[in-house]
This record gives structure tokens, C-alpha cells and sequence, in this order.
């Protein structure tokens, strides 16, 4: 945890301007794919500090994290880059949830009823409105967190009584392997949903965002209406 925290560059690491020129290649092939209004979430999960800099230094500003302890230390290191907008992208356990809330402004990953009382409630305590996404499972996935169907459709009128929360769309992750026409497939379907609960009339819920497509089907997702894509690997390279 302490070296991924620290701006060292690790034995055998690229230096500085080799890796921010190896980042700026990967921007330049992924950039023009995605059209202006989709924002890119620059995840940054299991890369050093000096990897996320050198992406702050070629105008990302979005990065996303799935692990509070690692991301807090990159944040402490980090916390000239004041402009800065950290998205929390994996599970949430409750007894981290404070400290999701106080360290992001956005929280992906609301995956349970539970959990978002929870957030909402502490929230309220600490005087912060984060925007959140219900993480959604399309497909039935054991190894996945996230409401099914059912679930999210029995829980939104007690999600939508949750004032300190700015729930404002879904999150989808695929189940590993499918290929590109299933991944269409649920993309289109993840849609037609969020369309769906935007054309309901709820008090304070608001759906006007889509968080999904990562390296492999970013492409795919903002096809079928992605407004936010996380990619990892296609920015920094494969995660050691
Ligand atoms: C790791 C991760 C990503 C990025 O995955 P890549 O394949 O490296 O782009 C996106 N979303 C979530 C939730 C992740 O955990």
C-alpha cells in the first residue's frame, strides 16, 4: 500500500516522460472515440501516484477507484491536483462508507437499499450530497454486486425518499467474456431502463446518467448511450 502511495518510480518502472508519452499515445488512440458530453473516468485502481499525475497533466480530471485505503493514500499524495474529481467504482462496505463519502465525489457503485440508507443517512451527518448510480445486473452474475431487476424496481420509491443523495442514473458492469453483440445486447437494454425510470415521476431521483463500458467495450457502451466510461487498462496498461 505504501509504494503505490508514494511518487517513487519503482526499479525498473518507466521513467516520468517515458510513461506520461506512453499514456499520451493510449489518449490519442481512445480521445476521439469518445464524443465531448461522454465523460471519461480514468480508472487508476492498482497504478502509482505518478501514473495518475502524469494523466492530470494531459487534462483528465476524472479518475476512479475501487479500493478506499489505496485510493486515500493517492489522494493524500495527490492533493495538489485540486481540481480533481474522484469517483468510488467498487463495493462499498459499510464500515468504509464514511469514508467513501467523505473522500469522493461520486459513488458508482450504490448497490444495495441497504447501503444506500446508509450513505444517505451519513451523508446527512456530514453535510455532503454525492452523486450516486445504482449498480444494476442485467444478467444474472454471482460474482457481481448490484440490484437485479426486481430488486431496483421494488426499491426506487424508497431510493427516491433519500434527500442527501444525488442518485442520478445507473452503473452496469458486464459479466466477463461475452462478446460484442450480447455486450450490445445489455448496453441497449441498460438503457432502455434508465429511459424508462426518467419518464417516471419521482420526487428527487433523476436518471440521466449511464456509467458504463470499460477498455474492451467502451465503444459498444457509448453506442447503446454511455454517458460515463471507466477505463483502466486501455490508458495505463495491464494492472500488475
Ligand atoms: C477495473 C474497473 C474498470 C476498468 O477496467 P479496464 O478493463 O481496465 O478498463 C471499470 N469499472 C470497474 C468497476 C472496475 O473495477
Amino acid at each position: 500500500m505504501k509504494s503505490l502511495a508514494s511518487d517513487r518510480i519503482p526499479k525498473g518502472g518507466l521513467a516520468l516522460d517515458e510513461l506520461k508519452a506512453s499514456i499520451e499515445a493510449r489518449l490519442q488512440v481512445i480521445q476521439p472515440a469518445i464524443p465531448t458530453p461522454v465523460r471519461l473516468v480514468a480508472v487508476t485502481k492498482t497504478f502509482e501516484t505518478h501514473t495518475v499525475r502524469s494523466a492530470y497533466q494531459l487534462g483528465i480530471r476524472d479518475f476512479g477507484e475501487n479500493k478506499v485505503q489505496e485510493a486515500l493514500a493517492k489522494q493524500a499524495a495527490l492533493s495538489d491536483l485540486m481540481d480533481a474529481t474522484w469517483h468510488f467504482i467498487g463495493h462499498v462496505q459499510s464500515n468504509k462508507s464514511l469514508k467513501v463519502l467523505e473522500h469522493f465525489d461520486w459513488i458508482h457503485s450504490v448497490d444495495s437499499l441497504k447501503l444506500a440508507n446508509r450513505l444517505d443517512r451519513q451523508a446527512a451527518e456530514l453535510n455532503k450530497s454525492p452523486n450516486c448510480c445504482l449498480q444494476v445486473k442485467l444478467v444474472p452474475d454471482p460474482s457481481k454486486d448490484g440490484f437485479d431487476l426486481d430488486e431496483l424496481k421494488a426499491a426506487l420509491p424508497e431510493l427516491d425518499k433519500l434527500m442527501h443523495l444525488k442518485i442520478c442514473g445507473l452503473m452496469v458492469i458486464l459479466p466477463y467474456g461475452l462478446n460484442a453483440t450480447r455486450a450490445t445486447e445489455i448496453f441497449k437494454q441498460a438503457e432502455a431502463l434508465r429511459i424508462d425510470l426518467q419518464q417516471q415521476p419521482w420526487q428527487h431521483l433523476r436518471m440521466d446518467e449511464l456509467s458504463m463500458g470499460m477498455s474492451g467495450d467502451f465503444e459498444l457502451a457509448i453506442a447503446a448511450g454511455a454517458t460515463m466510461v471507466r477505463i483502466g487498462s486501455g490508458l495505463f496498461g495491464r494492472r500488475g
